[in-house]
């Protein structure tokens, strides 16, 4: 029995869709192919599919699990189940209006023409606003539709914002935050496999927010830099060569990293040395 998946065939999730099975210790089958393929060290067949079609195919069974966006699961409405945010393909759905508009807020979308390629997720926003607008369905090149006159807004992913910038819009309202999920069909029957899956995925997911730290330290400040030092259950140490030095080694968290490396410099620490984990299992 194999466990299968739908990604991306090409796009902004294919690469790390991929490197991600790659990190969990899956290698795949002649990748260039682009259209199915499968591995030999884990029960995984993978099929390559625009991501709009993934909801679908996951809903129906022919891929158990899947990975795309939460705004094209959303925009698709199916009946899947969401396992896990992956971090992956950070992105918004923004609304974008002319810089010269002068935007006062969601009524100001009133009757305007909004292009966008996500019309269920945008008609249910202006809905929840109680605001009436007319939506033009587009499927590529939003942010163009202002400029060659098509619609007078657009409701348009964004990431870091220049592509609207360079086409003389300015965003005003974000309808949702979105990244890569895992889903899952509901009735599918290989849990004991997407557990193993998703167990290799936390410990991939969990290495990436931490680093592996290797220091020197006088004997006699010994006491405080281990004080700064969680470590997964206390940090190791080894005496050094030099008689009165010891080398600590212990892992950090991503978000107090920087703060910490600067502690640790004060209280007398050297050679820091900061290595990558590539898996932690706890
Ligand atoms: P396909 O051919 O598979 O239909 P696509 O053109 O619809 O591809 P891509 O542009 O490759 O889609 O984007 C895939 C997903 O990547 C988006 O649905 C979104 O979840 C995510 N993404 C992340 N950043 C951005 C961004 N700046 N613009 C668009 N999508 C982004
Ligand atoms: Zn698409």
């Amino acid at each position: 029995m194999k466990l299968r998946i739908a990604i991306q065939k090409s796009g902004r999730l294919y690469e790390e869709s991929v490197s991600l099975l790659k990190e969990c210790g899956i290698d795949l089958r002649n990748v260039k192919d682009r259209l199915r393929t499968e591995s030999d060290n884990f029960p995984l067949e993978v099929f390559f599919l625009r991501d709009d079609d993934i909801p679908q195919y996951v809903e129906d069974g022919v891929a158990d699990i899947g990975i795309v966006g939460q705004n094209v699961l959303l925009e698709k409405n199916r009946d899947v189940e969401t396992v896990e945010e992956l971090g992956f393909g950070k992105c918004r759905l923004s609304i974008a209006v002319p810089r010269a508009l002068n935007y006062e807020g969601i009524a100001s979308l009133r009757g305007k023409r909004i292009a966008t390629s996500y019309p269920f997720i945008v008609n249910a926003y202006l809905k929840q606003h109680n605001v009436s607008a007319d939506i033009h369905e587009i499927s590529g090149s939003v942010e163009i539709a202002p400029g060659i006159g098509l619609a007078d807004v657009v409701a348009d992913l964004v990431s870091s914002g220049s592509t609207l910038f360079m086409n003389g819009l300015k965003e005003v309202e974000t309808i949702l935050k979105s990244q890569a999920v895992l889903i899952k069909n509901k009735n599918s029957d290989k849990d004991d496999l997407l557990k193993k899956l998703l167990f290799r995925i936390r410990s991939v997911k969990k290495a990436k927010r931490t680093k592996y730290v290797l220091l020197n330290a006088p004997n006699d400040k010994l006491k405080e830099v281990i004080a700064l030092l969680p470590g997964m259950k206390s940090p190791t140490v080894l005496p050094l060569a030099e008689s009165g030095w010891s080398s600590v080694h212990s892992v950090l968290n991503e978000d107090e990293f920087w703060d910490k490396i600067e502690q640790l410099k004060a209280a007398g620490a050297q050679g820091i040395l900061v290595v990558p984990i590539e898996n932690m299992i706890l």
